[in-house]
């Protein structure tokens, strides 16, 4: 739950606004003094309308400790501002402000180091959801001072960009990140060590009827600590569906805080494990749940512990439960991500997103420069020259094969006569694959011209690079014959000039050319934007560039007051 406090009627005001628009808020109307140490007890965060000093000096006699403690967030009465003032990643409060900052068109202001110096908050790790244990504060120190950190990773993860100071050849007394799902101390000489667990592990379990938690939850801690893994490491329990809702399985799963994942006995059947039984098989129609069903969660992955059973709770009696532990392949990551057409503000915020996740971006240079700035500290660069498609795009994949996190990026959006397809042609089921939809030329010349897009439309590419210009010419003729509204992409090149004149005149064909409007819109969104909305009969092809679309409506498009109008067909205006 989230508290919200003020002392004043504007804050209050404020407050009730925002407890009507987020979800889990509820508004302290006390004074402050005497409902903050309340809300500090029964809050998750809070949100207090009040001057950060005053806040601090409410809150200092409350402090416990940070992992307890709710995240706080300051706001002033004119709400311009959001502070995280304690608990910033742990607590909560950063993220807490960043939605105060929508909310209220507030400006959220975060002071937690890592953050403010776009390195990745060590102690969070946030877009992996790993966790971090150890000398967090004095390594983190240390990446932000720009001293030697070593790295030692157990394999490649994907992980996000580390500065370049984080390296795996720096001087053995170095203090350390490490990566690692193992409990065995790393050797550090003394310096000190953070290490982040990666969620690689699942615990297979399986169990008679009635089985209790306890007695699963000790098993699984005892087969975790043999084998010198840390359960901050398991990202899921998993068992056979017949045991769903065993109550002392998901109590175990809810006090490991994983989900449980549970399959077909017939798909556990058809896997190959070492220590098949004839007991489940009786019981719920397979050999082996808990080594399975481990196998099943981590498909490609190993079996590190195969199946134990576990302690009886009372002497004598028999063991309720098994457990065995499997380890998720390392998968790397290619987001194939649209930067839009230019602008900043047409940049979505989870592209902006994937560039930060991303420690390679593969692209051609002119798009790199565009979001240069975007990018984490130590972000390796693969830019490649015009041309170079296939092996940027073969590139990208080998990378994340390699176990790099990878942004493979395109102007607009990255699916659209990009680098999309060429990359999927070569990637495997071997990685990750997220894709982030961009604003493609059509969509943004089209809101500049009005709206040339109200019915059906058609993306076309007179580009005869890479397809035959019997197979362009065809496409155009169908679409001028289905009365469809045509954007052309790659319209007009130095080299590529009668391509464009070809497709009207075939357009003009099956359209009146005077009463048909057309759109020249050329660098969208950047700087040399410009745009035009005239007919098919008077546009003068000899303004059409490599950085234009060009729009040509349907026999029901008009221009109207100088826009360029598809009807959507209503009866009504008719
Ligand atoms: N993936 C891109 C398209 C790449 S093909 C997208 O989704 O937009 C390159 C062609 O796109 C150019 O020749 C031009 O026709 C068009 N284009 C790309 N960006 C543009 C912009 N900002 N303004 C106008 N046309 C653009």
């Amino acid at each position: 739950m989230i508290g919200l406090l003020a002392a004043t009627a504007a804050g209050r005001r404020a407050a009730a606004d925002l407890a009507g628009r987020l979800p889990d808020a509820r508004q302290y109307e006390g004074p402050v003094g005497v409902e903050l140490p309340r809300a500090f007890a029964e809050c998750d965060r809070l949100v207090v309308f009040l001057a950060v000093g005053a806040t601090v000096r409410l809150l200092a006699p409350l402090l416990r400790d940070k992992a307890g403690d709710p995240g706080v967030v300051c706001v002033d009465e004119a709400g311009r501002f959001a502070v995280p003032v304690l608990g910033g990643h742990a607590g909560g409060a950063n993220e807490l402000a960043d939605r105060i900052g929508e909310l209220l068109g507030a400006v959220p202001v975060s002071t937690t180091a890592t953050d403010a110096a776009g390195i990745p908050g060590l102690d969070t790790l946030d877009p992996l959801g790993w966790t971090a244990e150890g000398e967090v504060a004095a390594v983190t120190r240390a990446v932000l001072d720009g001293d030697p950190v070593r790295l030692v990773a157990d394999r490649r993860y994907p992980l996000p960009a580390l500065p370049a100071n984080v390296r795996e050849d720096a001087a053995p007394g170095a203090p350390v990140l490490r990566v690692s799902d193992r409990t065995a101390a790393v050797e550090s000489a003394g310096a000190p060590v953070l290490t982040l667990r990666p969620r690689d592990l699942v615990v297979g379990v399986g169990a008679s009827r009635g089985a209790s938690a306890e007695e699963i939850t000790a098993l699984v801690d005892s087969v975790l600590a043999e084998a010198g893994l840390s359960r901050r490491s398991v990202t899921a329990l998993a068992t056979v569906d017949a045991k769903a809702e065993e109550p002392g399985i998901l109590a175990a799963a809810e006090a490991l805080g994983v989900r449980l994942v549970t399959h077909p006995a017939e798909a556990l059947a058809s896997i190959e494990v070492p220590n098949p039984s004839d007991a489940p098989l009786a019981a719920v129609g397979t050999p082996s749940v808990a080594e399975a069903a481990a196998l099943a969660t981590a498909p490609g992955g190993e079996l590190l512990v195969p199946k134990r059973k576990s302690a009886p709770a009372e002497a004598g009696a028999a063991p309720m439960a098994t457990a065995a532990v499997a380890r998720r392949p390392v998968r790397g990551r290619l987001a194939l991500v649209g930067l839009g057409p230019g602008a900043r503000d047409l940049l979505t915020e989870r592209a902006r997103n994937e560039l930060r996740r991303a420690s390679v971006v593969v692209g051609l240079d002119q798009y790199l420069d565009q979001i240069r700035d975007l990018l984490r500290p130590g972000t390796r660069i693969e830019s490649t020259g015009l041309g170079a498609e296939e092996a940027r795009a073969r590139s990208a994949v080998r990378l994340a094969q390699q176990g790099h996190a990878v942004a493979l990026i395109g102007s607009g959006d990255a699916g659209v006569y990009a680098m999309a397809s060429p990359a999927l042609a070569e990637a495997g089921d071997d990685i990750d694959v997220v894709g982030v939809p961009g604003v493609t030329a059509a969509l943004a010349a089209g809101s500049l011209l009005g709206a040339p897009l109200g019915h059906d439309h058609v993306s076309i590419s007179l580009s005869d690079l890479h397809t035959p210009w019997e197979v362009i010419e065809r496409r155009v003729r169908a679409a001028a014959e289905a009365d469809l509204v045509v954007t052309f992409y790659n319209p007009r090149s130095r080299g590529r000039d009668w391509q464009l004149p070809k497709a009207l005149a075939i357009l003009s064909e099956h359209r009146e050319p005077a009463a048909t409007p057309v759109g020249v819109a050329h660098s969208v969104s950047r700087p040399d934007e410009w745009h035009t909305v005239t007919t098919l009969a008077e546009v003068d092809v000899r303004t059409v560039d490599m950085t234009t679309v060009v729009v040509v409506g349907n026999t029901a498009s008009r221009r109207i007051a100088g826009r360029f109008v598809t009807p959507r067909g209503y009866r009504w205006q008719s």
